[in-house]
Formats: structure tokens, C-alpha cells, sequence
């Protein structure tokens, strides 16, 4: 029987299929004693579980390819090492299930390693997921991780972190629902990214049965769990008809009075870039860097690979603006060469630009690559530093930029309130600002962007990130400067009118997202955006704020 379940809708559109559930860690298994006439029935499952996990292994690297091929190939070695089957072959003999020696032998294995040096040690958590695998396949639960499927489906998460994303198929993909996260989460920031829908903070999601066909309207946050003929046939037919009108309107992005209004994309990489051309992205508003470094948590990627992979970015978009983001790692994207490993708070730890000053090496050379992948080429480069405090922070990146000879913009992001109280103060030493709204509504309502139960405090229509926003622009153009947005705020059709009334002068979202903004804007006069966001100033909560927007822009 149809039910229908609610969450935030975080990514537009509709997505119907069979649910996959993205697999946790792996329990215990039970110590239980098994006859010594079933040893060989259990030695002979612990192998074929090895072996098929070794074989999927393999298989997941070919399609990943570089560097995660070289790592999935690692593990499926691991899963074969011969003295650990024989480990688990004798603690059959003596009475463990297969499951259970597989996961005794593996903790023995996993002791040695943990005090065999840095280097092996490192590779424990390679082992753990090798471990939790072949036990996964023994008890017949979820793999750990992504989901093993060759038909598309819709994927259920407690969260998905970035570290998630490098082995999901986005062909496979039909939409995201997940437990946990804002709409601000690394869940919310992929689903865009590949134009898929998505719900999340959606504590159920989890209960619902791996198989059960589900209904995900990604505007509306609803789910429909087993849809009726007539529910699926409306969701369809409501969702092409909103993408016909969609594709109805084209060109730069402006109101209908032709206050332009530059859409541009956020993208993680030269993968990205095709889905944002097609969507008619006239640039790239924020490049995430750190999807490059993720590939090796130990060092920072080659000053080669960099350039090659700046450069495929930079080349796409001759002409255009490319605004390229130097390392954010730390908090929820640690890098362990970069990040402290014993931060009581890792939000308020040392990340963004802190972590970059504390390594100017990996600044340099990050930024030597950036000028050599530019060189030669018709772009507007324009390079700016997350987490910027204050204005010492702001010169201290504009100072290395100079240093590394770099041709081009520099600017600063606002993410933490005091950028955004003293925007003024910061324009003296950088050309531009980049609101990054995700961690200035974390940092401004102390609420963790990764935390489903506070999700209602990662709203970016809250009337008070609206002040900080507002504050922003006004000093941008106090100062003849320009003040973007970049985070997730900037894909809200209705708040991206009310952030152009607020004076922000480009906006930048997962390429998805453009369509929908471009179509909204050139609906709506400067005028009345601006009206729309006096309104949704003057109101005292998120929905209020939006309540209010809407009927200004609705001409209610
Ligand atoms: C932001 O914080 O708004 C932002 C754009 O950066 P990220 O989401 O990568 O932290
Ligand atoms: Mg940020």
C-alpha cells in the first residue's frame, strides 16, 4: 500500500525505481561453535566469499580506473593474501563459522599491521573494508559502501560522504534519499552535481526494505513509498512537462528587465564539466579542489596532475569566468597529510585556508600549478581561499598568490560571520568575495552542516544569513568589487531572486540547478527581486522568509 514519507528536498525532480541501501559497517559476527563435520562446508564458503570479493574488487577498479584502480587492486591482493585463508582454514577447524574465522584472522592480520610502521599501518582501514565485505557476503547483508548493482536505483544513505562518491556510478543512480544531512550536505552538493533528485533528513529512509519501489520528488522532499499506477503516471508526466519548460528559456542569466545576473557552476573536476556546458553554465563559479587530493589521503597530488586537471577545467570554458577554490580540507573533508587527526572540533579546527598557511608548500604549489594551467589560455582565472576570518587572513592568501606570480583575480570566501560583519575591511587586500552560504549558515546558527536533527538551522532562507548576505554585497559594492554566491543557496530558484535583490552580483550552483534559476530570474523584474528580499529580511524564520518572497514575486 502506497505511504508517503516526507524529508527535505534538496535536488530537483522526480526519480522512480527499486531502493538500494548503501551499506554500514559490518557487525560482529556471533562466536558461536559449529560441528566438526561442517568445517568443510564452511572452509569452502569462506574461500568462494574471498574470491568474490576479489573478483568484485577488481572489477569496481577497472571501472574506476587511476588511482582507485591501483587501490582496489591492493585490496583484492589483500583479500588473497594465502597465510591469512590459511588463518581462517584453522580457526574453521577448531570450531569458528566461516564468518566468525574470517573475522578473527583478519583482526589478527590487522594488529600486525597497526605496528608494522606508518606505512602499513595506514592500510588498516583498506583492510577493514576488505574484512567487512567478505563477512558482509557471508551473512548475506549490504556490502559495506556502495551498492553492488547492475540496474539503476535509488539510493539510501544514512549520509554519503565525499570520500562515497568516487565509486558511484552516476549512470546507476536514480536519486538519493538519505537519513541524515541538511541541505547543505555532501549528499545534497553530489545529487546536484549529477542532476539527480534527492531527500534528505529523513530519519525512516532507512526502515524502508532494500528492493521496495519508491516515488522521490526532489522539489516537494516527499517520498512515496510503493506509488500506485496513477501516482508514478502524474510524478512522470508533472516532471516532463516542468522540463519543457525549462528548456524553453536559454541565453545569460538576467532578470526580465535585463539586470544580468551571471549563472555559473560548481564543479569538483574536469568531469563535471560537459553537464555544465550542456546546462549553459558562462562559467564555473567555484571549483572544488579537494576532489583532486581525495585520491590519496597521504600526499598532496603531483604539480603535473594538478596542472593537467586545472587545465581541462580552464580549457572548456574559453572566454568565460573560471573561479577556481584553493584546498578546503579539514572538518568534513579531512586529508591526513593536512588535517589534525586529534581536533576536539574539527569544524572549528584548523581547515580551509588555516591549514594551507600552516602548508605554504602545498599552497605554492597549488597555485604554481594554477598559473601554469592558465598560461596561454582566453579564460578570466579568478582563484579564491576558503574560510577567511579576517583581513590578515585575506592578505596573507593575496600575498601568496603574488608570490607564485599568479595571473589572476584573488579572492576571499565568505563562510564565517565575521567576513561577512567586516566585508569591508577584507576588499582592501582581495578583488572579489564568494559567499559560501553552506558553512556560513553552520557557522552562524552553530549548527553542524552534517547533522540532520539541526537541518532546519542550515535553512539558507534564515532571515539572518539573509542579513549576512546583505551586508556582504553592500560592501562589494561600497567598493566597486563583485560579491558572489556559491553555496548551496544559489540553486533555490525563488531565494536566487531574492539574493539578486540583495545586491549579489553571480550565482553559482551544481549545473542541475541552472535550468531552474535562469528560468525563475527572467520571470521576475530587478525591482521586484529586490522587493522579495526586503520581505524575506523582514520575517522572523526561514519560512516566513520564503512564505514572503513568494508572494511578492507571485504578485499576491
Ligand atoms: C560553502 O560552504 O557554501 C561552500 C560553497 O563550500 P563547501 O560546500 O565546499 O564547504
Ligand atoms: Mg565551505
Amino acid at each position: 500500500m502506497e505511504t508517503t514519507l516526507r524529508g527535505v528536498g534538496v535536488s530537483h525532480g522526480v526519480a522512480i525505481g527499486e531502493v538500494r541501501h548503501m551499506g554500514t559497517a559490518v557487525l560482529e559476527p556471533p562466536a558461536k561453535q559449529i560441528p566438526a563435520d561442517e568445517a568443510e562446508r564452511e572452509q569452502g564458503r569462506a574461500r568462494q566469499a574471498v574470491e568474490a570479493v576479489a573478483a568484485d574488487l577488481v572489477a569496481r577498479g577497472n571501472l574506476a580506473g587511476g588511482e582507485a584502480q591501483h587501490v582496489l587492486e591492493a585490496q583484492a591482493m589483500m583479500a588473497q593474501d594465502p597465510e591469512l585463508i590459511a588463518d581462517v582454514d584453522r580457526r574453521i577447524a577448531v570450531g569458528s563459522t566461516a564468518e566468525r574465522g574470517v573475522y578473527d584472522a583478519f583482526a589478527a592480520y590487522r594488529a600486525l599491521l597497526a605496528n608494522a610502521g606508518e606505512y602499513l599501518a595506514g592500510r588498516v582501514a583498506d583492510l577493514d573494508d576488505v574484512r567487512n565485505r567478505i563477512v558482509a557476503r557471508l551473512l548475506g547483508v549490504p556490502m559495506p559502501g556502495v551498492p553492488d548493482s547492475d540496474e539503476p536505483y535509488v539510493l539510501i544513505a544514512r549520509d554519503l560522504a565525499p570520500a562515497d562518491t568516487a565509486l558511484l556510478d552516476p549512470t546507476l543512480v536514480l536519486g538519493f534519499v538519505t537519513e541524515e544531512g541538511g541541505p547543505t550536505s555532501h549528499s545534497a552538493i553530489l545529487a546536484r552535481a549529477l542532476g539527480v533528485p534527492a531527500v534528505v533528513a529523513l530519519p525512516g529512509a532507512g526502515e524502508i526494505a532494500e528492493g521496495t519501489v519508491v516515488a522521490v520528488d526532489g522539489s516537494t522532499g516527499e517520498i512515496f513509498v510503493e506509488p500506485s499506477q496513477e501516482k508514478r503516471a502524474e510524478m512522470e508526466s508533472a516532471s516532463a512537462a516542468r522540463k519543457a519548460a525549462l528548456s524553453a528559456v536559454t541565453g545569460p542569466g538576467a532578470t526580465s528587465d535585463g539586470h544580468k545576473v551571471p549563472l555559473l557552476a560548481n564543479v569538483g573536476g574536469p568531469g563535471d564539466v560537459p553537464a555544465a556546458l550542456e546546462a549553459g553554465a558562462e562559467g564555473v563559479g567555484l571549483f572544488r579542489t579537494e576532489f583532486l587530493f581525495l585520491d590519496d589521503s597521504k600526499q598532496a597530488p603531483s604539480e603535473e596532475k594538478q596542472v593537467e586537471a586545472y587545465r581541462a577545467v580552464l580549457e572548456a570554458f574559453p572566454e568565460g569566468r573560471v573561479v577556481v577554490r584553493v584546498l578546503d580540507a579539514g572538518a568534513d573533508k579531512p586529508l591526513e597529510f593536512l588535517t589534525p587527526a586529534d581536533e576536539p572540533n574539527p569544524a572549528l579546527g584548523v581547515r580551509g585556508l588555516r591549514s594551507l598557511l600552516d602548508h605554504p608548500d602545498v599552497l605554492r604549489t597549488q597555485l604554481t600549478a594554477l598559473s601554469r594551467a592558465a598560461e596561454g589560455l582566453p579564460v578570466y582565472l579568478e582563484v579564491m581561499a576558503p574560510m577567511v576570518a579576517d583581513r590578515a587572513d585575506a592578505k596573507a592568501f593575496a600575498d601568496a598568490c603574488r608570490e607564485a606570480g599568479l595571473q589572476a583575480k584573488f579572492g576571499a570566501m565568505v563562510e564565517i560571520p565575521s567576513a561577512a560583519l567586516r566585508a569591508r575591511s577584507i576588499l582592501q587586500e582581495v578583488e572579489f568575495l564568494s559567499l559560501g552560504t553552506n558553512d556560513l549558515a553552520q557557522y552562524t546558527f552553530a549548527a553542524d552542516r552534517q547533522v540532520g536533527a539541526v537541518s532546519r538551522l542550515q535553512d539558507p532562507w534564515q532571515p539572518a544569513l539573509l542579513d549576512l548576505v546583505a551586508l556582504s554585497a553592500e560592501a562589494a559594492r561600497a567598493e566597486g568589487k563583485s560579491c558572489g554566491v556559491c553555496g548551496e543557496a544559489a540553486s533555490d530558484p525563488l531565494l536566487a531572486c531574492v539574493l539578486t535583490g540583495l545586491g549579489v552580483t553571480s550565482l553559482s550552483m551544481g549545473a542541475a540547478s541552472i535550468p531552474y534559476v535562469r528560468a525563475t530570474l527572467a520571470k521576475h523584474t530587478l525591482a521586484q527581486c529586490e522587493r522579495a528580499a526586503s520581505a524575506a529580511r523582514a520575517a522572523d524564520s526561514a519560512d516566513e522568509a520564503r512564505l514572503a518572497a513568494h508572494a511578492v514575486l507571485s504578485g499576491e
